[in-house]
């Protein structure tokens, strides 16, 4: 390949080719060990020497994509009429190859290939996203349903999400739209539907696929429902990435806030680019175990702990939300640690939720998960020196969902399911004692 076809394509910046040097050099890497695992394969013994390379195959190589499943040329051109498509960034051009660098499953697609998260495609040697102004779902939430307890509490969100995700969450909860690809949400057929405000009173299922919702006229539809946030949500945003980015430059040109709900499984430089624009993140941070994350949910646990630093340094407000699976996740030694980790890396005022598990999607087999294990989670957060963790998903279990002052320990914020049914903060500080608590509160 001639060096000159590789460039980078990012996010307002000018080429640049270290990133598409560093590929070659990998792929080169890779042809020259599979060539040399061949040719030793008589001596050394298959079965040691495969399971060498599947390891490092396995660490170093781009996910799965669906080879040759690039919408046809009718549905192309439909999508392209309606505006639901834009030229990705962060991507590299290699030749009339392209290959994402958003998150780390770093897809790498020939003309015609869709990649892992589903939502993007390369024609003819450019990336683009199919998901662009075009939600299968949203909905005015809570903010506490996000979950974020420290972050505008009593407010309403306006939330929104297409398909797609980069994990393959056993357990997920949103399957039906994460692990779908845009046609199979949405469809251009029929007359254009651009969502503005007023919101109709009344949308039907067929009119929700068809219909646009530009970044603009989200932000004009959340400011006219009253919601001073933005969240982008249900399914994963990173696999969004463009249309968030979009929309929360335009919710910020209308003074609203951008909260994103995410597996935290992004690129430094891509999250660096969007974090600049968000007010607030909700991070699931899955596990602690590089083999569970690996096995539960298809990600990587120590691009997960980068994204929360890069969070805590760019001074975006987070929160942290662990999901206690049995049989996965529900090891308290290394709940321990995690609860170690967080207190040293991320300082004792980062509120983390403990969920309860239910079973769904491809783990119906578990039970959910017992209420003593949670509690006992609680238990070894605290013991780590956590001021805010809260035990969610078990209604009626006393004082879960409440916030209490780390320095005279009395209750400051009372909830119950996604209302705030007390709030005992003055400016920020305890009313009783005058001690801060972390958090944006207004
Ligand atoms: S965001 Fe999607 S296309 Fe990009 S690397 Fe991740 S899974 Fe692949």
């Amino acid at each position: 390949m001639n060096p000159s076809d590789s460039r980078e394509v990012l996010a307002g910046a000018s080429p640049e080719t270290a990133d598409a040097r560093r590929l070659r050099g990998r792929l080169s890497r890779r042809s020259a060990l599979v060539a040399g695992a061949a040719g030793v394969v008589g001596l050394a013994g298959a079965a040691s020497l495969f399971d060498l390379f599947s390891k490092w195959r396995d660490s170093e190589a781009p996910a799965d994509i669906f080879k040759a499943d690039a919408p046809k040329e009718d549905l192309w051109a439909l999508w392209q009429e309606r505006g639901w498509v834009k030229e990705a960034s962060h991507y590299l051009k290699l030749g009339r190859n392209v290959q994402c660098k958003i998150c780390p499953n770093n897809c790498l697609l020939s003309p015609g290939d869709r990649s892992h998260c589903r939502n993007k495609i390369n024609i003819a040697g450019t990336l683009y996203t199919m998901v662009y102004g075009n939600p299968c779902v949203f909905h005015v939430d809570p903010v506490e349903k996000k979950p974020l307890f420290h972050f505008l509490p009593g407010t309403r969100t306006f939330s929104l999400a297409t398909s797609g995700c980069v994990f393959r969450c056993l357990n997920c909860q949103n399957w039906e739209i994460s692990q779908k690809k845009p046609e199979e949400t949405k469809d251009p057929r029929g007359p254009e539907l651009r969502l503005r405000p007023p919101l109709p009173e009344r949308l039907s299922l067929n009119q929700i696929a068809r219909l646009s919702l530009f970044p603009v006229d989200a932000a004009a539809m959340a400011e006219s429902l009253g919601c001073p946030s933005i969240s982008y949500t249900y399914s994963e945003p990173t696999s969004f990435y463009e249309y968030t980015a979009d929309t929360c430059k335009a919710a910020r040109d209308r003074k609203l806030r951008n909260i994103v709900v995410s597996c935290g499984s992004i690129e430094e430089r891509p999250a660096r680019d969007l974090y600049q624009f968000v007010d607030a993140a909700h991070v699931d941070l899955k596990g602690f175990e590089e083999g569970v994350y690996e096995r539960l949910n298809g990600g990587k646990l120590q691009t997960i702990l980068r994204a929360l630093k890069t969070l805590k340094e760019m001074s975006v407000w987070f929160e942290i939300i662990n999901l206690v699976v049995p049989t996965y996740t529900d090891n308290l030694e290394a709940i321990r640690r995690m609860c170690g980790w967080i207190a040293k890396e991320l300082g004792a005022d980062r509120p983390l939720h403990f969920s309860r598990f239910h079973p769904q999607h491809k783990l119906t087999h578990l039970t959910p998960t017992p209420v003593e294990t949670l509690l006992q989670a609680r238990e070894a957060a605290r013991a780590e020196g956590l001021h805010y963790v809260y035990i969610g998903n078990v209604p009626g279990l006393k004082d879960a969902e409440s916030t209490f002052c780390p320095a005279c320990k009395k209750p400051v914020i009372r909830r119950d399911v996604f209302a705030v049914t007390a709030f005992d903060l003055a400016a920020g500080a305890c009313r009783y004692c005058g001690a801060a608590i972390a958090g944006v509160w207004k």
